[in-house]
């Protein structure tokens, strides 16, 4: 099941009609005949290549989230460009920055799997640099992927033009890639094109997320994410597909951020060993997350935790692995619903 399909039950939203609607879920800013394009491009990479410098620009304002750590194997935002006819979810799959060798199989094999449910697939290059290990790994995972593929060849400011030519000619013998691109993430030169070429291959839909939502509030998302982790870590993998967290309200105060967060799990077992022996585990889920959340958001964190059983999910990885975005999306289109 793709990223897409996973979203299926989500109550539609419409592309945004006029700029007042911005941020918006009310029904009349969303006209129902206006064509809107909406998915998930993945940045793919190794290190130093310019992946942050590149989901800067194309968010073009501070990025959505920005996790400290490397987290779980899933597909995580790393920002949501926002257009008014599309709307491009940017997306890091964590594992495939590594070298090969650090890799198991079965990280790897996860590493694709995550990749098939993607729109397009961005593959960034530092052009200035030799092809390396790194550069292999993740041309590797190109190749194996059947999402098109966008070449960037990155840092074009700081090198003279000819060299692009070797290297073109070069990664075009290893991959059919759908655009090669030459553009600077730093100076921004390339990046309505990348834009427009991702666009493009995006399937009509409305769009996943309340614009702004996303770069409104990293921190409450992050929240959730960092929850998830801990709970995940704690439990020691025995059900991390199973968990999803959402964060129900996310209040700041003058002193300190009030959080409640429900962990949710597929069976009642579950449910037992997130609990832990007399909330043992749940309290240590709790601990480890507010101290992480403390730090990185420099303040005092009160942080309220539940869990719940939601059965049936087994069979819906990808559902999965969205449930948190979804059930906010739904919960948010349920608050405006009562406001009007
Ligand atoms: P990441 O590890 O792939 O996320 O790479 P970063 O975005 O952190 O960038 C790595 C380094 O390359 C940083 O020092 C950036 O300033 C630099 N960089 C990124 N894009 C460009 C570019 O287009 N031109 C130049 N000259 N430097 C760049
Ligand atoms: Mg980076």
């Amino acid at each position: 099941m793709s990223i897409a399909q996973s979203f299926a039950n989500v109550p539609p939203l419409r592309a945004v009609s006029h700029l007042s609607c911005q941020g918006s879920l009310d029904a009349s800013c969303y006209d129902e005949g206006m064509e809107f394009k909406a998915g998930f491009a993945a940045i793919l990479g190794r290190p130093n290549a310019g992946k942050s410098t590149l989901v800067n620009r194309l968010v073009g304002q501070k990025v959505a989230i920005v996790s400290p750590k490397p987290q779980t194997t899933r597909n995580r935002i790393l920002g949501i460009v926002n257009r008014d006819d599309a709307q491009v979810v940017l997306i890091d799959t964590p594992g495939i920055h590594k070298p090969e060798n650090e890799l198991g199989r079965q990280m790897m094999e996860e590493v694709r799997q995550a990749l098939e449910s993607l729109d397009v697939l961005l593959l960034i290059v530092d052009a200035k640099a030799e092809f390396g290990a790194g550069d292999r790994f993740a041309l590797e995972m190109v190749k194996g992927a059947k999402a098109p593929a966008i070449l960037l060849l990155n840092k074009v400011d700081a090198m003279a033009k000819e060299r692009l030519l070797p290297l073109i000619d070069h990664y075009s013998k290893e991959h059919e890639f759908a655009e090669v691109i030459p553009i600077s993430a730093l100076t921004g030169d390339g990046m309505e094109i990348v834009l427009k070429e991702v666009v493009k291959r995006l399937p009509e839909h409305p769009p996943y997320f309340p614009p702004e939502q996303y770069t409104d509030q990293p921190e409450r998302f992050l929240a959730g994410e960092i929850v998830r982790e801990k709970a995940i870590v704690a439990s020691r993998q025995e059900v991390p597909y199973a968990i999803a967290v959402l964060v129900e309200s996310f209040e700041e105060g003058a002193k300190l951020i009030r959080i409640r967060a429900t962990i949710y799990v597929e069976r009642d077992g579950q449910k037992g060993i997130v609990i832990g022996k007399g909330g043992a585990m749940l309290k240590k889920i709790g601990t480890e997350a507010r101290l992480e959340l403390e730090e990185i958001l420099g303040t005092k964190i009160f942080l309220e935790l539940y869990v719940k059983v939601l059965e049936d999910w087994r069979d819906r990885p990808a559902l999965l692995r969205q449930l948190d975005w979804r059930r906010q999306l739904e919960r948010m289109s349920e608050r405006e619903a009562e406001k009007t």
